[in-house]
């Protein structure tokens, strides 16, 4: 039998979003693929609510989206500030480094984001061309300030670079509004679509930062200057070849983002926001933790769960023995003291419910004390109330 896939990525995906990737595989020239791939373009575009903005569908996952965005941003020496949130964040320094930038952090306790004062002084300090974070920190469930974030960043005239990979289509986010300069993601988590593309959406003043740089990009296959002919090509309907397109993925990847629009983004937001909660009503209603210090900065997309007294790191396959996957937990502080649950793209109250029950029998069986129920009672009362 197959188990609910509960992860933070990769999701659950829609059955006609899965039967895109076994249609007969076209040439990435053909005009019927070339017309999929246009659409494609201009669908994640609006996902992004960008219309200033040039995407990029390229095969890969989401470290090579982010690497998309550091290579063509970063020249040697160039002065970089990262938000830290946690694992992903980490990551992004890794990223920085190895370009050669000169990387400088703001960090938070696991579970916490730093505060808009130490970003503004950081910012006020002067000298960045580029500022990192991360939307929702997968590794902990946390959700940045993202939207203050960027207008911090703007006004002191510093590109900002948003890691959205999980967040993206899940969490509300206005590119253009906003004035965010590069959105990056990958298509496993709320884009619902499984993995292999690394999507980004980069804003007209990163394009201008790119054009003026002196230094060659240090990849060949992470250089814009490959990739934006290609993407301009299959938006204006014509065919264009620097590296085989993943054809059947993008068939998908056109699939799930025409469901996403045909929801609508303040829908879909607004259905994770209130999936999220009532997850959270089910915790509290089973005596479970949650990781992120406040509700305030809790991602809906995930929640991140301290194991109760008594339970350890075997729970994961105890949950799976009731038929739901979820994830152990990721940050290397806290890695052995958590575990993740996954609630992002098509999940709605059939998966909520039987997975609130799934994690529930199993803490009876861990022999946690729990009604059995209070979890699902909690979040049935917390659907039926709104
Ligand atoms: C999953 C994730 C990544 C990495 O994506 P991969 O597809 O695993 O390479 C990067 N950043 C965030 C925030 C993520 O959640």
């Amino acid at each position: 039998m197959r188990d609910l896939l509960m992860i933070p990525g990769p999701v659950e995906f829609e059955p006609e979003v899965l039967q895109a990737l076994a249609l007969p595989t076209l040439g990435h020239t053909d005009p019927a693929f070339i017309a999929i791939f246009g659409r494609a373009l201009k669908r994640l575009r609006e996902v992004c609510l960008a219309p200033s903005a040039q995407p990029f569908v390229v095969s890969g996952s989401g470290t090579l989206a982010m690497e998309l965005a550091v290579a063509n941003l970063v020249e040697p020496g160039d002065a970089a500030l990262v938000v830290n949130t946690g694992y992903f964040s980490d990551r992004m320094v890794k990223i920085l480094e190895r370009h050669g930038a000169k990387v400088t952090q703001v960090r938070a306790a696991p579970g916490d984001v730093p505060s808009s004062d130490e970003v503004e002084t950081a910012l006020a300090a002067g000298g960045f061309k580029l500022m990192t974070l991360t939307h929702v920190d997968t590794s902990t469930g946390v959700l940045a300030p993202v939207e203050g974030l960027v207008r911090a960043a703007r006004k002191h005239g510093v590109l900002s670079v948003v890691d959205g990979v999980c967040a993206t289509a899940g969490e509300a986010f206005h590119q253009d509004a906003w004035g965010a300069d590069v959105y990056l993601t990958a298509s496993q988590k709320a884009v619902g679509v499984p993995p292999g593309l690394a999507l980004l959406t980069v804003g007209p003043l990163a394009l201008e930062a790119w054009r003026k740089r002196k230094a060659p990009v240090a990849s060949v296959y992470a250089d814009w200057a490959e990739w934006l002919p290609i993407m301009e090509a299959y938006e204006a309907g014509k065919p264009a070849y620097f590296a085989t397109p993943p054809v059947n993925l993008v068939y998908a990847l056109d699939v799930s983002l025409g469901q996403i629009l045909a929801e609508g983004m303040e829908a879909r937001f607004a259905r994770h926001r209130r999936v999220a909660l009532a997850f959270r009503a089910a915790w509290k209603g089973l005596g479970l933790r949650l990781l992120p210090t406040s509700d305030a900065v809790a991602s809906h997309l995930l929640s991140a769960l301290y194991y109760p007294d008594g339970v350890d790191a075997s729970f994961v396959g105890q949950v799976k023995a009731q038929g739901v996957v979820v994830a152990g937990g990721l940050h290397p502080d806290l890695k052995s003291r958590y575990f993740r649950v996954g609630h992002m793209n098509r999940t709605g109250p059939a998966d909520l419910l039987a997975t609130v029950g799934a994690v529930e029998r199993a803490l009876l069986a861990a022999g946690h004390r729990v009604e059995p129920g209070a979890g699902l009672a909690a979040a049935e009362s917390a659907l039926v109330a709104r």
